[in-house]
Formats: structure tokens, sequence, C-alpha cells
């Protein structure tokens, strides 16, 4: 396997087009009046767009014809569906699909009995490398806007809403775990996060509680949305607890080592009043060992706290070219009840979406 370069900034490309959901409220209504028309419109097309889900301005009858085809502008069509496939009985759905410039990127909706979960992506690609994803070894084309990551949002809670899961379901929850490291794209992730938490008719008005950011580790970004004071739920990917083997599976472990990602997962714990999620994913032979579950809990209960995290361990997802292998059942469940036993809370990721390359780690966004 070569080892791919860790890529922190994304390539420079044009911008995708303006859209109401890149704005802050403020700015929204400076943009209407832009187009000639009073701040209030700004007001009816938020509650049209976030309340409602409409991006469709036809369907926005209490505005007038003409500030229809203007407010058209504020709602350019980022997010093309080209494809959609479902599993698992159809309570899981990808879509892939495509941006202004053709650019190619995959959203991931799951039904459960309590809750529907939209796990979107923050940019096209990766750049963090890591040897199991599919998408680090696909490289990064570039970040994501916020309205581009609002969108796969807002996208998915029409189609909950509208039956694609079965029965008609309220979107519930968004993990950033789907393509890209949400940290490295920064301001739009977070610009994101707050068009999705923010109350109707100003945002999606999802939970902050079921809003999960997902990263490998970036340090100092971790203290940054710390103090935004999001209260939304950080997930760490570590997938091993020792420096050595971290270095060769999360290479940005060579920045930022386990100690000094697990001190700023305790900052966030502290800061956010919300448990960490440490990911593990599960590989044969290679981070599974009983001695390594041991390390795990250790060096969770030294660096973050027992109650402040909640370990969540997820069997490896093949992926194309990869030699690696999920660990056998009994290997797994050893692996838990060593970290239980260390009074750490340890739960393991029912994988949704194999058999159409959905599952973790598996989004790669081919046509
Ligand atoms: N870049 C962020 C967001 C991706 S989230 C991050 O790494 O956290 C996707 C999760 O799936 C991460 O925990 C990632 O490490 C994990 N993952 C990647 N490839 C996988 C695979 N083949 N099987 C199981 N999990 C995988």
């Amino acid at each position: 396997m070569t080892a791919l370069p860790l890529v922190f900034d994304a390539p420079r490309r044009a911008a995708p087009p303006r859209h109401l959901a890149d704005l802050e409220p403020a700015e929204r209504r400076a943009a209407v009046g832009e187009l000639g028309l009073p701040g209030y419109r700004a007001d009816q097309l938020a509650r049209h767009y976030f309340a409602r889900l409409t991006a469709d301005v036809d369907a926005m009858t209490d505005l007038p014809a003409a500030a229809r085809q203007r407010l058209a502008t504020l709602l350019p069509p980022l997010v093309t569906p080209v494809r959609e496939q479902t599993c698992d009985a159809g309570a899981t759905r990808k879509t892939l699909w495509r941006g202004h410039d053709g650019t190619l990127a995959e959203s991931v909706l799951m039904g459960y009995p309590d809750r529907a979960t939209a796990c979107v992506s923050s940019q096209a690609g990766c750049g963090m490398a890591c040897p199991f994803c599919a998408t680090g070894q696909g490289g990064l084309q570039r970040n994501l806007s916020t309205g581009e990551i609002v969108e796969q949002v807002r996208q998915a809670a029409v189609a909950a809403r509208d039956g694609a899961l079965g029965a008609p379901a309220r979107l519930s929850n968004v993990v950033f775990m789907g393509m890209g490291e949400p940290l490295a794209n920064y301001k739009r992730v977070v610009a994101a996060v707050r068009r999705i938490i923010a109350a109707a008719p100003d945002g999606l008005g999802i939970s902050a509680r079921g809003v999960t950011v997902s990263t490998v580790g970036l340090v100092p970004a971790i203290d940054k949305l710390a103090a935004e004071q999001l209260a939304v739920t950080l997930a760490v990917s570590l997938h091993a607890p020792d420096d050595e083997l971290r270095d060769t599976l999360v290479p940005v472990n060579t920045r930022w080592k386990v100690a000094e990602v697990l001190a700023a997962a305790r900052r966030y714990a502290q800061a956010s009043g919300r448990r960490v999620s440490i990911e593990y994913a599960l590989i044969r032979d290679v981070n599974d060992q009983p001695e390594r579950a041991d390390l795990l809990a250790t060096m969770l209960r030294r660096h973050v706290g027992a109650r402040r995290v909640h370990v969540n361990l997820i069997p490896l997802n093949p992926t194309p070219g990869s030699a690696w292998d999920a660990s056998p059942r009994r290997v797994q469940d050893e692996f838990v009840r060593r970290v239980r036993a260390a009074q750490v809370a340890c739960t393991v990721r029912d994988t949704r979406g194999r058999e159409i390359a959905a599952a973790c780690g598996q989004l790669a966004a081919q046509a």
C-alpha cells in the first residue's frame, strides 16, 4: 500500500454560487435588499426554505411573482442528486450528488425506530489519507460550501418527511461522518452547524444534541470548536491507543499524538458538558488485540476521564484494494468486554449500507 501525503489545504476552485444557506440572518436581509426587495422578504424566504424545506420559488405563493423570480437567485441548485441506492430493507439510502462544477459527493440517510440520521459530507474527497478508508485513499478534490452542506441536510429532511425510509419521519440527527475531514473545512462546517441547529425560520431546528462532528483529531480546531459553545457531540477517530500504530492508521497522528488528541477531547467534554465519542474501527490482527483493548481503556481513563467518553467500535468495512478485514466476532466481544471491565462505556456500531458501499469509510462517489 502506498502512503498518500496529508493535505490540509484544499485546492482552490471556483466557489459555488451564493446561497441563502450561506448567509447569517442579517446577511440575508442585506442580500434581499441588493435585489431591491424589502428586508421582510428575506424572513419569508427563510421560512419557506428552513421551516417548510422548500427551495422551489414557484411554490411560494404568498410572494408576488416578480419577487419570486428575484429571490430565486438566492436558491441556486447546489446539490443535484444523480443516483439513489437503498438497502437494509429500505432503511438506508445513499445519494450520489453533483455540484455546480461537476464535483461528486455522497450523503447517506438512515432510518431507525426512534430517529432518522443524515450522514453528510464536508469535503469532496479527503486529505487525511487514512489507509483503511476509501475516501481517504481517493485524495481531496475540494471543500464543500456551507450551502452545499446544508442542502444535503435539507434534502435528507425532505426525503425522510416524504416517506423515503418507509413511513414519514422527521430528520432528528446529522452526523459529519460522510466524505471529508470537517475540521479541515472549519469555517464552512461551523456555519453549516449553526444553520442546522438554529430554530426555524433561521435554521433547520435540529437539536444540537443530535449533531455529531467527527474528526481525525486536529487539536487546534477541536479547541476552537469547544470555544464556539455549540453543544454538538464531538467524535474522535482514534483507531489505536498507541502512537506507533496510530501513526500508520491515522497519518495525522504524526502531528498530534494520542495523548494530545485525548487531552483536547477532555477539554471539549468539559466545555460542552457532553460525552465525547471515540471511534475505533476494529481491524483483524491490526488493532484488535486484548492488550490494545486494555491500553485503550487506560488511555481514556487517564487522559479524558471514564465518565466523559463512550467508545464506538466499528467493525471494519471492506474497501476496494485493501487486504484488511473485520475482526472475528469472538475477538470483538472480548475487546468490548475488556473496555467495559475498565468502566468505560463501549458499544458496537450497527453497520448500515455495506452492500451499496454506504457504510463508514466506503464513500468514494464513483459515478
Ligand atoms: N474525517 C472524519 C469524518 C469521517 S467519519 C473522521 O475521520 O472522523 C467516518 C468514520 O468512519 C471515521 O471514524 C473513520 O475513521 C471510519 N472509517 C473509515 N474507514 C472505515 C472502514 N473501512 N471501516 C469502518 N470505519 C471506517
